[in-house]
């Protein structure tokens, strides 16, 4: 700009142009407009929130955020979007009371600057027969008036970022916003299980839940019921601070902290020092550079949180906060020990490796079919270990010159995660279900086969989404993971869509899955001798192996058994570690003092 003598420099800014500035802090992208919408539903007391997200042409048209919640009478409807408007706080001292998600109104205001906005509500409990319509764009309103529409509130979004091409242009791929979009729902339906969250895309449902607050519901619809089985609870109360939720048990751990949501006061933060405090509570429960997971919401006397760091409010600051990182740290200790999961003392061998108290081998009779209404993909998660096992029956070829295994017969299976047999002359033998099934597939997946036998494609492509510096390792493995099956497209920045999986990993809607593989890839520490296309096979075998923790019935024992006596090397996982121990009727013999 020129200055031209005699006229001031200095302009105050109209209010579009400020609008548009704080929406560059607050709207960054469509899943910020999600983010927003359903908060201000969640403070209005809703019980049923549908996020409708319709796109075309490799973009997003729409987005609809629809709530039962109080609604507006007109006049509110109109003021809702300027900026600072807010009816919930009325100064700073409110803020340190509030427990709501919003406060700042600035989201409408926002979002009307950057985008084509419709809104329609009506009070709830029958004060307005009618509802209310205000149209707004470049921030103004274009139209006004009665409309038709239920008690509660509509948002349309559209347009978005239109008068902003800057902003557009920084945009990723069309997979990616939904994927933001989807993590954004799944959060806040995490940390409010009674409230029933749903997000459609193009007419087909993403993500359902019931709102019945059942959390191990909402987790179960979200990651499968094999998650859910592999989660103690957790819940502390006492002195102004509260935590309540899952954890995993030890043996569930990830290669990075994505699998941990976190809440405070029900909204959805990420805390590095959070994350922390949970790995410090599991000690040396967890192996090292591995990350739990967690659903935990923490409740702290509002007038500890500070929620007005970042204008996303995403992060969180928290007065006395290492006394709160420690009670959180002691809380997941806690969990822990209640579900009697730290071993008492380590076996060794020679001496009394293991004690069997009356009552503990428990034989499943079948793996719990879960709940019908849980969704297609908590079904699909509960059949795994069958499908799993029942994909396994290896062709012959089998090498005569190894050491047979002796012939047994399972009895029962102990801590979910070892089958006891007996073997004909008295003795007994443990098996780590997890190491012998990984040895099964391990080989399988090291025989020559069709990448059409060992591959299945997606019905939708997931998309991936890591760093920068992970890209560039990715790219290293992807012809050694596109001949195991696993098919990832490069597309976008830092972006993978994964079409097709290893028939081994069994089953194709869960994403977390391939996350683990790739996460396994990506973590460092490993064998710089082991080729790439070594390293995918055992890091497919690993993950495709049925868990410590699952339930196993006899007849899948058994045919794990037959499986892993056809391998060439059945005593050791890929990674060396025994699949075996047994006690001959010598040594048991020798421990009852009988010899
Ligand atoms: P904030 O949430 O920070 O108050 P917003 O700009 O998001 O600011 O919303 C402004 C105001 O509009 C809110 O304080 C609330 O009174 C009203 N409002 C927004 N969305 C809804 C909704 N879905 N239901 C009822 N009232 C709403
Ligand atoms: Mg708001």
């Amino acid at each position: 700009m020129t200055a031209v003598p005699g006229t001031p420099s200095i302009q105050v800014l109209d209010t579009l142009t400020v609008n548009q500035i704080a929406a560059g802090e607050v709207v960054e992208r469509p899943s910020s407009v999600v983010k927003e919408l359903a908060e201000n539903s969640l403070d209005a007391g809703a019980t049923h929130i549908t996020v409708e997200v319709e796109s075309g042409r490799g973009e997003i048209r729409r987005i609809t955020v629809l709530d039962n919640g109080s609604g507006m009478i007109p006049a509110d409807a109109v003021l809702a979007f300027h900026p600072h408007a807010t009816s919930k706080i009325r100064s700073l001292e409110d803020l340190h009371r509030s427990l709501t998600l919003g406060f700042r109104g600035e989201a409408l205001a926002s979002i009307a600057s950057v985008a084509r906005v419709e809104l329609v509500t009506r009070p709830s409990g029958g004060r307005i027969a009618e509802a209310w319509r205000v149209v707004m764009e470049g921030g103004e309103i274009r139209e006004e008036g009665v409309a038709a529409g239920p008690e509660g509130t509509r948002v349309t979004v559209e347009q978005l970022f239109a008068r902003t091409p800057a902003r557009r242009k920084f945009l990723k791929s069309l997979a990616t916003e939904i994927s933001h979009i989807a993590f954004v729902v799944e959060s806040l339906a995490l940390s409010h299980p009674r409230v029933s969250f749903r997000l459609v895309h193009n007419g087909t449902e993403r993500i359902r839940t019931e709102g019945d607050g059942d959390l191990r519901a909402v987790i179960a619809g979200l990651h499968g019921v094999d998650l859910v089985r592999a989660l103690v609870p957790l819940s502390l109360e006492g002195g102004g601070f509260g935590v309540r939720g899952y954890i995993s048990k030890p043996s569930e751990h990830r290669t990075h902290p994505y699998q941990v949501f976190l809440s405070v006061n029900g909204r959805p933060v990420s805390s590095r020092q959070m994350v922390r405090a949970i790995r410090n509570g599991y000690g040396t429960l967890l192996p090292p550079h591995r990350y739990p997971v967690a659903f935990l919401d923490l409740r702290i006397d509002p007038s500890w949180v500070d929620v007005n760091v970042h204008p996303t409010k995403r992060q969180v600051r928290l007065s006395g906060e290492q006394d709160l990182l420690e009670h959180l740290a002691a809380a997941v200790e806690g969990a822990l020990r209640t579900q009697d999961l730290i071993p008492s003392g380590t076996a060794e061998a020679g001496k009394v490796p293991f004690q069997v108290p009356s009552g503990a081998i428990t034989v499943p009779a079948a793996v719990p079919a879960p709940p019908r209404d849980r969704g297609e993909l908590s079904l699909r998660a509960g059949r795994q270990t069958e499908q799993q096992l029942r994909q396994t029956e290896l062709p012959t070829g089998i090498d005569e010159e190894r050491v047979p295994l002796p012939a047994m017969e399972v009895i029962g299976q102990v801590g979910e995660a070892y089958l006891v047999a007996r073997t004909p002359d008295g003795g007994l033998i443990l098996i780590d279900q997890h190491a012998a099934h990984e040895r099964i597939f391990y080989e399988q997946l090291r025989e020559k086969r069709e990448l059409g036998e060992r591959s299945q494609e997606l019905l939708t492509p997931q998309v991936i989404q890591r760093s920068p510096r992970e890209t560039t390792l990715l790219r290293e493995y992807l012809p050694a993971l596109i001949r195991q099956g696993l098919v990832l497209e490069e597309f976008g920045r830092d972006t993978f869509a994964v079409t097709a999986v290893p028939v081994v990993l069994g089953r194709t809607g869960d994403g977390a899955v391939v996350q683990e593989v790739l996460g396994d890839l990506l973590s460092e520490g490993e064998d710089p001798s082991v080729t790439t296309e070594e390293r995918v096979i055992r890091v497919l075998a690993c993950r495709s192996a049925v868990k410590a923790g699952a339930p196993v019935t006899p007849e899948q024992s058994q045919r794990l058994i037959r499986q892993l006596s056809r391998t060439s090397n059945p005593y050791t996982c890929p990674h060396g570690r025994p699949t075996m121990v047994a006690l001959t009727r010598h040594q048991l013999d020798a421990m009852f003092r009988r010899t």
